[in-house]
């Protein structure tokens, strides 16, 4: 008989399931109950995935890419990855194909990474707010995710002051993601270089989450390939979903040192094994067709400027209500909290407002640990990106 409750392993007491995720589920299932609900939870593309990779993934169907292959992924892309990679890095230990992990999106690449590196007892360092898997990825390897906020003066960024001030002798790591999901603020390489020599002084892991490098709209984004000589305590997490509208195929990979990649790919060989043969097949095709992948991903950015721009005009009409200025990917951060009332959930209430009152789904800023702020994604439509910043201005004045 099976059990009538289900007590779960100590393994998940504390799991939380991932808001960002939630979100977008709950706006669908208004939707099927017939709902019109404009969802800027997802921080997910609403583009097709351009056209010729689309083709690759069926001629690669139909070539016979429907078998394992092995575990970290083709040679090919593991190739094209690392040819990339020693485009900007001029240290003397090359990117090697042996270096690279291809996995089930960037999510699976960074929870390999927390897996492998950190443990019970150790500390990792999370800017806060960051993405809401962060902290769960670092609690799922039984360490100890600590966050450190970042200032709202200065885009709400982290600086090498503030992760040394909430340094231990414990500290085993650090988390970045430029430009950050959920604000789109960026460091500049100044910032990024300061971070990454006190992460060497102290002999930090760092992880660097750059999936939404190419979404940028002012400039190059600097990485920490441009600026190190080694890598020998460096994990590069990127992947296909979000600058090449291919969230559904799962490709995202690690760049780590040989004995790390090892780990990581001994990890996945007993959990999923390869990710998706046809996907592996499609990411090589949009890292191989430099061109069009690049004419591709120029449309699109241009598309997530005009939207941003657009729900940036709004917002300003209310000086009142603080954002960050996004300088990548596809995401405002607004502080909704009204000053003088106190709330232990701000962001959490406007989001059911808006939810409720106007069918506009947003994520909460509590999934970011940054309970008084609210994350819209312009990843949608411009009319209701635009419903979205109006919505969050009038929530906003009307609060007051
Ligand atoms: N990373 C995206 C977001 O923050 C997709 C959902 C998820 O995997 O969390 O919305």
């Amino acid at each position: 008989m099976l059990p009538r409750h289900f007590s779960p392993s100590a393994n998940i007491a504390d799991l939380k399931e991932s808001a960002t995720i939630a979100v977008s589920a709950r706006a669908k299932a208004l939707r099927a109950s017939g709902l019109t609900v404009i969802d800027l939870g997802a921080g997910e593309p609403d583009f097709e995935t351009p056209r010729f990779i689309r083709e690759a993934g069926e001629r690669a169907i139909e070539a016979g890419a429907t078998r394992y292959t092995i575990t970290e992924g083709i040679v090919e892309l593991r190739s094209v990855i690392a040819e990339r990679a020693n485009a900007v890095y001029g240290g003397a230990d090359r990117v090697d194909a042996k270096d690279v992990v291809v996995g089930t999106g960037s999510k699976q690449a960074l929870f390999n990474a927390c897996f492998v590196l950190f443990g019970p007892g150790d500390e990792v360092l999370i800017p806060t707010p960051s993405w809401t898997s962060y902290y769960e990825m670092v609690s799922l390897a039984r360490a100890t995710p600590v966050p450190v906020h970042g200032d709202p003066d200065a885009g709400l960024k982290v600086s090498a002051e503030s992760l040394a001030a909430a340094a231990t002798p414990h500290t085993r790591g650090v988390m970045l993601n430029s430009p950050c999901n959920p604000t789109g603020a960026v460091y500049s390489r100044d910032e990024l270089a300061a971070i990454l020599a006190l992460a060497d002084d102290r002999g930090w892991w760092v992880i660097n989450d750059q999936i939404y490098g190419r979404i940028s709209y002012d400039g190059r984004v600097a990485e920490p390939l441009d600026i190190v000589t080694t890598r020998d305590r460096l994990i590069v997490i990127d992947g296909v979903a979000k600058a090449y509208a291919m969230t559904g195929w799962r490709i995202g990979w690690a760049i780590a040192p040989r004995a790390v990649a090892a780990a990581m790919a001994a990890l996945q060989s007993h959990t999923t094994s390869n990710a998706a043969a046809v996907s592996q097949h499609a990411a090589l095709a949009a890292l191989t067709d430099v061109a069009r992948a690049d004419n591709a991903i120029a449309a699109m950015v241009a598309e997530f400027r005009a939207r941003r721009d657009a729900a940036m005009a709004v917002l300003d009409a209310e000086p009142a209500l603080r954002y960050v200025y996004p300088s990548g990917a596809f995401y405002l951060f607004c502080d909704v909290r009204v000053p003088g009332e106190p709330a232990a959930d701000a962001g959490g209430a406007f989001a059911r407002r808006l939810l409720d009152e106007r069918s506009i789904a947003i994520v909460p800023g509590s999934a970011f640990y940054t309970p008084d702020w609210v994350r819209l994604s312009y990843a949608a439509p411009m009319a209701d990106v635009l419903a979205g910043a109006r919505a969050i201005v009038d929530t906003y004045r009307s609060s007051r």
